[in-house]
């Protein structure tokens, strides 16, 4: 057992606690969207939570931390849905959220302290000309470091795909549990050991991301009297490379309920699909929905709904929030993270319907992944009990999709087709040797005769 008390007598003047309410709090996400994950991980506790303000305070606790052999597990918004943040080993939780400088702009590249909101980002990037390629639902929540560790899809994927992308993430500096404890600053493919790695191969202090010149996104909703015309609907517009967009999800006409703020201009059994262009993209997207029998039905600035606390930018009803919307009504569902193969997608989304017309509640986003475009899906189940939910992915499988199963924490059991390509464990072994960062996360390296990696 670690030394808690001489690990923290040499860390005055750093903001800390440890009030048992406060580590309750800290050492949570939103894993309880998972009935398993919420069995698993229930009351798993920090020892000590940690604030620390810039780059020599984050050095000054891994040197301490390397000393007195704690575990460190760094937290940025906690919007992760894994039990990434959650210390499944105690030790410290390592709070980024007082480190949110934007520190430079140049040339479409975007430098910043890794707690820095990716909201706050955004708006900093506007008042520029720029803006985020990528963001996740939680944009009003989540940090960039957290997206990159934790995250990597969402809103804007339809465009430039996810953060596993070469491109898409520039550069990080990271703090190591070497011997001693070094600030490394990783550049291109170099930085591929800390992109989804759940905090397990350091501290990121700071990220570097391309932007994207910006534009005066819209908000629009679409309906369809079924599921496959908007599913068919969704694929044309991810396709059609004449319009701008961020963002285009389909959901089954069960979900449009959930959805606050636009229920109410959904007609009852119908099929709903929610999408982001430009405004020079908002002629020919009348027409596309023309054309597939849609009727647009709602339609708002993406922009200042976002900047609105009282209002829901449409991406709040996508991607994860879609769960999270119908959770908040319904805690008998769960979901499930899969992606439809390129060739015969929308046929494979069929199936998957047709073999589960009760249990799925069928929802897709558009995503390109190397270059091609086809649908992820972000389904919601209703639960039953593990072995069920054990089947419905089995389907899912035989139905040609490939799952990033998120009813499990550790990176190499949950991430699939999500996974970034490099040596990972290698990374991992040679700046974490005692094994100190979010232990239990990486199945390679804390179980090496696994056959994880
Ligand atoms: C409602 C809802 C919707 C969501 N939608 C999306 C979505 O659209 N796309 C998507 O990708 N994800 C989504 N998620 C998951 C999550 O919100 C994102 O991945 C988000 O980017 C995580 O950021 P965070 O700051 O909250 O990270 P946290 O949850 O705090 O951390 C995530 C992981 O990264 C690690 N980490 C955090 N900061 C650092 C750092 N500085 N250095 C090293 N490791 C670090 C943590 O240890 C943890 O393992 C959603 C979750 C919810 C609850």
């Amino acid at each position: 057992m670690p030394d808690i008390a001489a690990f923290t007598a040499e860390l005055a003047g750093v903001e800390q606690s440890t009030d048992a309410a406060l580590l309750r709090q800290k050492s949570r996400d939103f894993y309880w969207y998972s009935p398993i994950l919420k069995r698993q991980l229930d009351g798993k506790r920090a020892d000590i939570w940690l604030r620390p303000q810039n780059e020599d305070e984050v050095m000054r606790i891994l040197n301490a931390a390397r000393r007195h052999g704690v575990p460190i597990t760094v937290r940025g918004g906690a919007t992760g849905n894994y039990g990434q943040c959650v210390p499944l080993n105690a030790g410290a939780v390592l709070d980024t959220t007082a480190m949110t400088a934007p520190i430079a702009l140049k040339d479409g590249v975007l430098e910043a302290e890794a707690g820095a909101r990716m909201i706050d980002l955004d708006l900093w990037a506007r008042e520029r000309g720029w803006e985020l390629r990528l963001w996740p639902s939680t944009k009003r929540t989540a940090t960039i470091a957290g997206f990159v560790a934790g995250g990597g899809a969402g809103v804007g994927g339809i465009s430039h795909g996810t953060m596993r992308e070469r491109g898409n993430l520039l550069g990080v500096r990271v703090a190591t549990l070497q011997d001693p404890p070094a600030l490394l600053d990783l550049e291109g493919d170099a930085a591929n050991p800390v992109n989804r790695t759940y905090g397990t191969t350091g501290v990121i202090t700071r990220v570097r991301l391309p932007l994207t010149p910006a534009q005066d996104w819209r908000d629009i909703a679409v309906v369809f009297s079924d599921f496959a015309a908007a599913g068919r609907f969704a694929l044309a517009l991810a396709f059609a490379d004449g319009i701008p967009k961020k963002m285009c999800a389909v959901f089954d006409a069960r979900l449009p309920p959930f959805f606050r703020a636009i229920a109410d201009v959904v007609p009852a059994d119908h099929a709903l699909a929610l999408v982001m262009v430009a405004p020079s993209g908002l002629v020919a997207l009348r027409d596309m929905a023309r054309e597939h029998s849609g009727r647009i039905m709602a339609d708002q600035d993406t922009v200042a709904a976002e900047r609105d606390p009282e209002a829901t930018p449409f991406y709040e009803y996508c991607w994860n929030h879609t769960t999270l919307q119908v959770l908040k009504r319904d805690r008998g569902v769960t979901y499930l993270q899969c992606r439809f193969p390129f060739e015969g997608t929308l046929e494979s989304v069929e199936k998957v319907r047709a073999a589960f017309p009760d249990e799925v509640w069928m929802h897709t986003e558009c995503v390109r992944f190397g270059g091609r475009t086809t649908m992820t899906a972000l389904p919601v189940i209703r639960w039953k009990d593990d072995a069920r939910l054990a089947e419905i992915m089995a389907g899912f499988e035989a139905a040609g999709a490939g799952i990033a199963n998120p009813h499990v924490f550790t990176i190499e059991e949950g991430s699939g087709y999500r996974r970034v390509p490099g040596d990972q464990l290698g990374f991992k072994r040679r700046v974490d040797p005692l094994g100190l960062f979010n232990p239990g996360k990486m199945k390679s390296f804390d179980e090496p005769e696994s056959d994880a990696a």
